[in-house]
């Protein structure tokens, strides 16, 4: 324990662990680079451990990624929805495009970190203008099916 690793600090680490994963055999790879065999066998988890770490470090410098990732998502789904009112889908398939409209924004909301808690989340949702356009939107698109109307303003009324 507390031993430092002479792979881990070795200049040609990489180089190292390419071989060993490569296949060849450790022996081989310790007199290459004048380590020991056990040192080569002691430094394998380090390996799975710096993979976790670099794997951590990414994500987080992800959110920025899943942001758009997120964005792009929802511009699909409202893209779907304008599809689906243009072509006079059934109701309750624009209801369920509306309902994952809806759950983006409010994921939306949650990553952007605008706000709290859930009850601010629906109330500022509500108030975004893309909410208002297309709640808007909606009621026009759905005069002409009071029932599914009625299930959709029930809806954003939760
Ligand atoms: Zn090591």
């Amino acid at each position: 324990m507390g031993r430092p690793c002479t792979v881990c600090s070795h200049p040609q680490r990489t180089e190292i662990e390419k071989l060993r994963l490569g296949g060849v055999r450790s022996g081989l790879v310790a007199a290459q680079f004048g380590v020991s065999k056990k040192a080569l066998q002691r430094h394998v988890p380090h390996i799975q451990r710096r993979l976790e770490l670099e794997e951590k470090a990414q994500a987080a410098t992800q959110p920025a990624t899943l942001l758009d990732s997120v964005r792009q998502l929802q511009a699909r789904t409202l893209n779907l929805l304008d599809t689906l009112e243009a072509r006079r889908g059934r109701p309750h398939h624009i209801l369920a495009a509306i309902r994952e409209v809806r759950a983006n924004f409010e994921l939306l909301a949650r990553m952007v970190g605008e706000l709290q808690d859930k009850a601010a989340v629906q109330v500022n949702i509500l108030k975004m203008p893309e909410t208002v356009t297309l709640v808007t939107r909606l009621r026009d698109a759905l005069t002409p099916y009071p029932e599914a109307k009625n299930a959709v303003l029930k809806v954003l009324d939760e």
